[in-house]
Order: C-alpha cells, then sequence, then structure tokens
C-alpha cells in the first residue's frame, strides 16, 4: 500500500482522539455535578436539610470538618508517632529496562499495596458526617509520612543477567500514606440520614472526593484538565485532517499518474498501427488477406498449428483458438513472407 505510513498514523490518532472525547466527555459531566453541588454547613441545621429531601439524602453535596476518628485511631505501621484513620503503605520496584535503541530508561512498577481504614467521621464542633467508603474517593488527599528508597546492590550475576533479560532492579521504594487525625477536609458525595447521624458515601451522580482543597479550587482544576482536553481534541483533529489529506493528496496523484499511463499507452498503439498501414503494400490478392478482417494482410502465425491467417490487429483481439483449424493458441508470432 502506498499510503501504509500515513494510514497507521491516522488509526493512532483517532484511538488518542477517542481516548481524548471520552476524557472531555467525563471532566464535563464531573465539573458540571460540582458546580451544582451545594454546599453545607456541619452543624445544627444540617440533619433538619436532609430530612427535608426526596427519600431523605442529598444526591451530590459539598461539606468541610476535621477528621475524627471514631473509636481508637490507626497507628501507622512505618512511623508510630503519627495515627490517622486511612492509611495505603506502596511497594515499588524501580527497574531499568533496555528500550528498543538499546537505551536503558528507569521507571517503577507497583508490586505491593495494602490499604487499612476505620469508621471516621467529619467534626465541626459537636456535629459530625461519617464519612463511609473512603477509600473509593477519586480523590484522596493523604500525607507521605514515610518515603524510603533501598538501592538494590547487585551480583555480578545479576548485572549479567540483567544484560540479557533487558530488565535491571534498581531498587525498592516504600511509602505509607495517611491521612492524619484533626486534618481540615472538604467531602463531596451522598448525604444521608443514617439513623440517629448523617453520613456521607460515594454517589450516583458523581466521584466521592476527600480533599484538602476548597470546591472552587477542585473545580478549577477540572475546569483546567478540560481545558488542557479541548486543546488535546483540536490537535488531534488538525493531525487527522493533515494526514487525511496527504492520503488524498497521494491518492489523486496515483490516478492522475494512472490516466496519463493509459493515454501514452493510446497514443503509442494508435501510432504503431499507422505506420504498420504506411508499409503494408497496397496490392495484395485475396488469399493473402487476413481470413477475419479481409483487409489487411496475414501477418501473424499462430502457434502450434502453424497457420498464417490473421493480421496483427486482429491477432491482438483473438486468443483462444485459430479460426482455421480450432487449434488451441499458444503462442503468436510475427510471419515474415518472403
Ligand atoms: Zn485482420
Ligand atoms: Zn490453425
Amino acid at each position: 500500500m502506498d499510503f501504509l505510513y500515513e494510514s497507521v498514523a491516522l488509526g493512532v490518532d483517532l484511538i488518542i482522539l477517542g481516548l481524548c472525547v471520552r476524557e472531555y466527555v467525563h471532566l464535563k459531566q464531573t465539573s458540571r455535578v460540582l458546580k451544582s453541588a451545594p454546599q453545607y454547613p456541619i452543624d445544627s441545621n444540617l440533619r433538619g436539610i436532609v430530612e427535608q429531601q426526596p427519600n431523605r439524602k442529598i444526591p451530590y453535596a459539598v461539606i468541610r470538618g476535621t477528621v475524627t476518628p471514631i473509636g481508637t485511631p490507626l497507628r501507622s505501621v512505618l512511623v508510630p508517632s503519627v495515627s490517622g484513620v486511612l492509611q495505603i503503605v506502596k511497594l515499588n520496584e524501580h527497574r531499568s529496562t533496555r528500550g528498543f535503541a538499546g537505551f536503558w530508561t528507569e521507571h517503577h512498577k507497583l508490586i505491593h499495596e495494602s490499604a487499612n481504614a476505620m469508621p471516621f467521621e467529619l467534626r465541626n464542633q459537636d456535629f459530625a458526617v461519617e464519612i463511609v467508603d473512603a477509600l473509593s474517593a477519586a480523590i484522596l488527599d493523604t500525607d507521605i509520612v514515610y518515603d524510603n528508597y533501598e538501592p538494590s546492590s547487585l551480583s555480578f550475576f545479576d548485572n549479567v543477567f540483567g544484560f540479557f533479560t533487558g530488565v535491571r532492579q534498581k531498587g525498592l521504594q516504600t511509602t505509607e500514606q495517611v491521612l492524619r487525625n484533626g486534618s481540615f477536609v472538604t467531602a463531596i458525595g451522598e448525604l444521608e440520614i443514617d439513623g440517629e447521624g448523617l453520613r456521607m458515601q460515594p454517589s450516583e451522580a458523581g466521584p466521592l472526593f476527600l480533599t484538602t482543597a476548597t470546591k472552587s479550587t477542585i473545580l478549577k482544576r477540572f475546569e483546567d484538565a478540560k481545558n488542557s482536553s479541548v486543546f488535546k481534541i483540536m490537535l488531534c483533529t488538525t493531525i487527522s485532517g493533515i494526514l487525511v489529506g496527504l492520503i488524498l493528496r497521494k491518492i489523486y496523484r496515483k490516478k492522475r499518474q494512472e490516466r496519463e499511463e493509459a493515454k501514452i499507452r493510446i497514443r503509442l498503439d494508435t501510432e504503431r498501427r499507422e505506420r504498420r498501414a504506411l508499409n503494408r503494400s497496397n496490392v495484395i490478392s485475396s488469399d493473402q488477406l487476413c481470413v477475419v478482417c479481409s483487409t489487411n494482410p496475414k501477418e501473424i502465425i499462430l502457434l502450434p498449428c502453424g497457420h498464417v491467417c490473421l493480421c496483427e490487429d486482429c491477432a491482438l483481439k483473438i486468443d483462444v483458438s485459430c479460426p482455421v483449424c480450432r487449434t488451441k493458441i499458444e503462442s503468436k508470432a510475427a510471419a515474415f513472407i518472403a
């Protein structure tokens, strides 16, 4: 195919375009529900407000309060002086791998993750809302309380092995993130009555957020992300347009070349025929005339039967069998009768 590279590039570009469009739709939806989500202070009126709503719940609401554990808080595994309500421990392996061009590039791979959560609430003085299923939050701002990188000591054998497999271990990184007691956070999700109290959980309207940022900051982040995805969509569309243009230009050029070649072929054919007509002698007896057109002299020998019965023009149109003896034609040659 003449435009294989362009087609492959177009395919890749369209896939990226699809992903960008999906990202844009998602961001737009989230920022729309976020914008319309009402914000309430956690106080004595909040329960009354939720009770008045249909099904006694607000599908997507914003609250702010201080993280307070219900019961004894979790102790950090790696830094015992820190206590919190959520903890996530991750073990990442840093490795360098050899790419196609022979360069070694470094990247990391998550090899273990464990998360712990305990019941907690967001509190404002005497009033509180319990947060349910916080680990499923789309944005979860936690503090990194432990971060340790342990370089691997590679033996000679490991180095040789790495040279052949193209993967070398560089080291292990352990991190621990904790949502600390007493942090002041914004929670966005479904707010509903739960027995005596209130609780917030992941909503069908939008993702659960648990973040130190305010609603307007999150909204701005989403707007920025939305704008950058619009830019990416425009870029991908432009690239697609250019590629389609290149492909169409190649098709057009190929067609034009084919047309010109056909024209030249026809012209040469006509010229050849005219030249031959001039060379033919005008006085020939009837038994020297082609058996098909009875106009031109016999010029072609058919093999294997050996009949010289056709002029060159008619021989071009007859391929199957000899018009005299019906023998199958295997080849033709010019006959020179002296
Ligand atoms: Zn003829
Ligand atoms: Zn024949």
